[in-house]
């Protein structure tokens, strides 16, 4: 075990991982003042996505996104900005043309972070493995969704076994308001669960097309790493759909226990969508698990009935990422239920990506410096994109806790109605006027 007593600063905060979460939260806590020591592992261990010692290094893609405000994505951008993030700092000074997305030079990024990092009076970094959760408080934990292994066992010592996943086996996830639902209907199998799935009801010949189409789809480039076996359940769906063409008629799309009120007959096949809040804003496919690229995800998906027009809100995904059952587990704050001094960020805090990784670093990072300033500690605005994502991994929902990244669908249903796509601007519009006013709110010690 590597204890950190007598290597860190007692008066101020450890953050445990030197990734984007990481960063950020360091940066936001010294930027208060406060003394902040990063245990980062890298090069001593190295993960098997990371490649350098810098810190903030992108594993994957060097994009970080839409950048315009008719995108969720690109809404959490300004936020972030509007908070002073260092990450997207350096994205700015590593910027490199991509259309409307935010794209990077990715060594000049991490090395952009990383000197900044260096030069902060306040903030120390230590090259250590931390293989127990620390002791000092308080204390953030952003070793992002490859913790190591010793670590992610004393984790689970704090949550249960029960409440940290290890894999990723994610169905996408589509907006209810951009379903067709005059091709549609509620209802469940043989009637049990009342109301609870929407049923898009297939004939022989779109089965036929979707099946061709599914089978024959591109699927995104894997790690070795990720080359898990899975469970039969978790299956990707194209995968089950190779065992032969009848498969997904017998299996996750059977149409047994459902009539279709519009004909009065048992469909062909049915694909099921379920809710994913109580708001039923966002619907999971049901079984649709998938490797599948994601314009392939898009073009295929939109085959089924009902889902011509479907909105995205979350890609399907299969690969190793370390999580916690958040909502059983978080506050909004970011802080653990159980212990207040105790706080997760990143991917490990159940957000998904780049930039909500990023933001969930900034809240926990100003919320640690709260603690340390003897201040409440304080929730964004759920009527913001950072505010949601944290109201989200933090809160109780219908299905099992997956990964979330930043959507429209996760705002409050009151700012929803005004969600239609040519009103996005006036969402982002009322959205930052909720953040600059909080942004006042927070100014306490900012440099
Ligand atoms: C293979 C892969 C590809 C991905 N591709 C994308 C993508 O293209 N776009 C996207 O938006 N998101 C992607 N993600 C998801 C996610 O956004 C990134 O992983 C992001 O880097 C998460 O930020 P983080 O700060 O939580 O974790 P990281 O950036 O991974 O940072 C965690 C840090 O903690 C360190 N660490 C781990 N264990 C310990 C320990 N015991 N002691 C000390 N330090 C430790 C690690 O070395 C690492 O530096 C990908 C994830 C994976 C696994």
């Amino acid at each position: 075990m590597v204890g950190v007593a007598g290597l860190v600063d007692d008066r101020g905060v450890v953050v445990v991982g030197g990734g984007l979460a990481g960063s950020e939260a360091a940066w936001q806590i010294a930027r208060r003042n406060i003394p902040v020591s990063i245990i980062e592992m890298r090069p001593g261990v190295m993960t098997p996505a990371h490649t350098t010692s810098d810190l903030a290094e992108l594993v994957c893609s060097n994009s970080l996104g839409s950048d315009g405000f008719r995108n969720a994505a690109g809404v959490l951008k300004e936020e972030l900005r509007t908070y002073g993030s260092l990450i997207m700092r350096c994205a700015e000074g590593a910027r490199i043309p991509a259309g409307s997305a935010l794209a990077v030079e990715r060594q000049r990024f991490s090395h952009l972070v990383s000197s900044y990092i260096k030069r902060s009076p306040n903030i120390h970094v230590l090259r250590e493995e931390i293989t127990d959760i620390p002791q000092h408080r308080p204390c953030i934990i952003a070793s992002g969704p490859l913790t190591s292994h010793s670590l992610a066992q004393s984790v689970t010592g704090l949550t249960g076994e029960d409440n940290l996943y290890f894999y990723d086996a994610v169905a996408p996830i589509v907006t209810m308001e951009s379903c067709d639902l005059s091709r549609v209907f509620w209802g469940s199998r043989y009637g049990r669960g009342g109301n609870d799935y929407l049923n898009c009801p297939m004939t022989k010949e779109e089965y036929d097309r979707f099946y061709d189409a599914l089978v024959s789809a591109k699927t995104a480039p894997r790690h070795e790493f990720e080359d898990m076996k899975v469970f039969e359940a978790c299956m990707p769906i194209e995968t089950l759909a190779k065992r032969g063409r009848e498969t997904l008629a017998y299996g996750p799309l059977r149409p047994v226990g459902l009539k279709d009120p519009r004909t009065g007959e048992r469909p062909y096949a049915v694909v099921q969508l379920r809710p994913e809040d109580m708001a039923r804003s966002l619907l999971n496919l049901v079984g649709f698990q998938t490797r599948l690229a994601w314009d392939e995800q898009r073009r295929v998906f939109r085959m089924i009935p009902g889902l011509e027009k479907a909105e995205f809100v979350r890609y399907g995904v299969m690969h190793r990422n370390t999580f916690i059952n958040s909502p059983e587990i978080l506050l909004p704050t970011m802080q653990c239920q159980h212990d207040e001094n105790l706080l997760f960020a990143g991917q490990i805090s159940g957000v998904e990506g780049y930039l909500e990784s990023t933001a969930s670093g900034l809240v926990a990072g100003v919320n640690a410096a709260r603690l340390v300033l003897g201040l409440s500690p304080i929730r964004f605005p759920k009527e913001t994109i950072i505010g949601a994502l944290c109201y989200y991994v933090s809160t109780e929902r219908t299905g099992a806790f997956q990964p979330m990244n930043a959507n429209f669908g996760i705002l409050p249903k009151s700012d929803m109605k005004r969600r239609k796509k040519d009103n996005r601007l006036a969402i982002a519009a009322s959205t930052l006027k909720v953040v600059h006013d909080f942004e006042k709110t927070l100014r306490y010690r900012l440099d």
